[in-house]
């Protein structure tokens, strides 16, 4: 950047960053604006964004109906607390997840980031069992690549060879984090581990179709199927982490919705305020809520963020909701696709590259080895793109609202940095 704006140069000393060595990461690029796929840099530069703001920013920025669900809220109640309040946004919005949500996962309890979201559901998964009188149940299986967040409960249930994690084995107790039953011999492994060690497992987690952070692994909705049937047949808890396969990036809405597999619980976040404003929910089936239903109050969840269904949040999230009973996102989701599909797929034949994928709004270039994060940031910004790799993955999760121009203007990028 040529001259840094005042605010970003007495700013930078005290900001700590996410993710990075800030001793030898690349500064940050000041942000000036955002519009529809657009992020406006300080220096005047136009980035198409490729990643929705860490999959966030579904109908791209400052969308004209969610922005005036906020500014209408803000002028009305801002925030309340959840204890002993209700309040309009969250009742309405709890009522239409319930209808969206296959099956009878009706009971939507609200968070404000997606780890706390899962560490609520893992809650709720050992509360089920101790409720109804079940003891030692403190476990819980989990998948390689997977990623569920960065709190110190839901560290343990990430792939533990994925590197961001690894610094922290032995600070909590360890978890049974195994293969994805893709064919018999993985499901007879996971079936066996059930029976062998059911009795202290409190619930199974995956994120449905797509492992995200851990490098964008796709399975089939088979997966999930046969996650299911084991889980049934081993009286185990199944847990669907959404935050990321959440509203529509799949080609669903959900992906328990369009595989027809429905989890116990299901946790969201992420999308839910089309990436507005942080939110994040762990809704519980029937049968889960009614482990908690009873004259006693021990058997009460104890759990009750301070920001929980906060009404500006809850407002952005009904308007996001909005935008998608319209129904148009389902046409840009499958333009998209094709658009990655076709744009990437060059990109088959670059040294390095051992695989490229797509599915719904996720296109995916794969590496054989971790690539240069900082520096391929950089060429990517010079080519007027904001796309920020992961571990072996360059990958593109646009806003449903980006426009063919843009999006070739992504997938261009992605074939020229590799070219170089
Ligand atoms: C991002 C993500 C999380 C963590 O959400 P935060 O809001 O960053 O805490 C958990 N699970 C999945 C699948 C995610 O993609």
């Amino acid at each position: 950047m040529s001259s840094s704006p005042d605010w970003f140069t007495e700013g930078a000393p005290h900001v700590w960053r996410p993710y990075c060595q800030m001793k030898t990461a690349p500064a940050p690029l000041a942000v000036a604006r955002t519009e529809g796929a657009r992020i406006v840099l300080e220096d005047g530069r136009e980035l198409v964004d490729g990643i929705a703001s860490w999959w966030t920013a579904c109908h791209g920025y400052n969308h004209p109906h969610i922005r005036q669900a906020v500014t209408e809220q803000l002028a009305t109640a801002p925030h309340v607390m959840f204890g002993g309040l209700a309040h309009a946004p969250a009742y309405r919005l709890a009522a239409r997840l319930a209808r969206l949500l296959p099956g009878d996962l009706d009971h939507i309890f609200f968070a404000e980031s997606g780890s706390v979201a899962v560490e609520i559901a893992m809650k709720m998964a050992l509360q089920f069992w101790i409720n109804r009188g079940v003891a030692g149940r403190t476990r819980f299986v989990s998948f390689l690549g997977g990623y569920h967040g960065d709190t110190l409960a839901t560290m343990t249930i990430c792939d533990p060879e994925e590197g961001m994690h690894g610094l922290f084995a032995g600070v909590m107790p360890a978890q049974h984090v195994v293969a994805l039953p893709r064919d018999a011999e993985s499901e007879a492994a996971l079936d066996r581990l059930l029976a062998d060690k059911g009795h202290e497992i409190a619930g199974l987690i995956v994120e449905p179709r797509v492992q995200g952070a851990g490098g964008m692994l796709l399975h089939d909705d088979e997966v999930l199927r046969t996650l299911r049937r084991v889980a049934d047949r081993r009286h185990q808890l199944l847990i669907f982490d959404e935050i990321f396969t959440g509203f529509g990036r799949t080609g669903d809405l959900f992906a328990c919705e369009g595989s027809g597999v429905v989890p116990d619980i299901v946790t969201l976040s992420k999308a839910l305020t089309g990436g507005t404003l942080p939110l994040s929910a762990a809704v519980a089936s029937r049968k889960v809520f009614e482990a908690f239903w009873s004259d006693d109050a021990g058997a009460a969840l104890m759990h009750g963020p301070t920001y929980m269904a906060n009404p500006l949040a809850c407002a952005a999230a009904n308007a996001s909701l909005d935008l998608f009973e319209a129904g148009a996102w389902r046409a840009d989701v499958a333009r998209i696709n094709a658009a990655l599909a076709e744009g990437l797929a060059p990109c088959r034949d670059a040294p390095g590259v051992v695989d490229v994928r797509t599915l719904g709004a996720i296109g995916v270039v794969e590496f054989d080895a971790p690539v240069a994060v900082g520096a391929l940031c950089e060429q990517f910004a010079e080519l007027g793109c904001w796309i920020r790799p992961m571990g072996k993955v360059v990958y593109l999760t646009p806003p449903f609202v980006t426009s063919d121009e843009d999006l070739a203007r992504l997938t261009g990028a992605i074939r020229t940095a590799l070219t170089r």
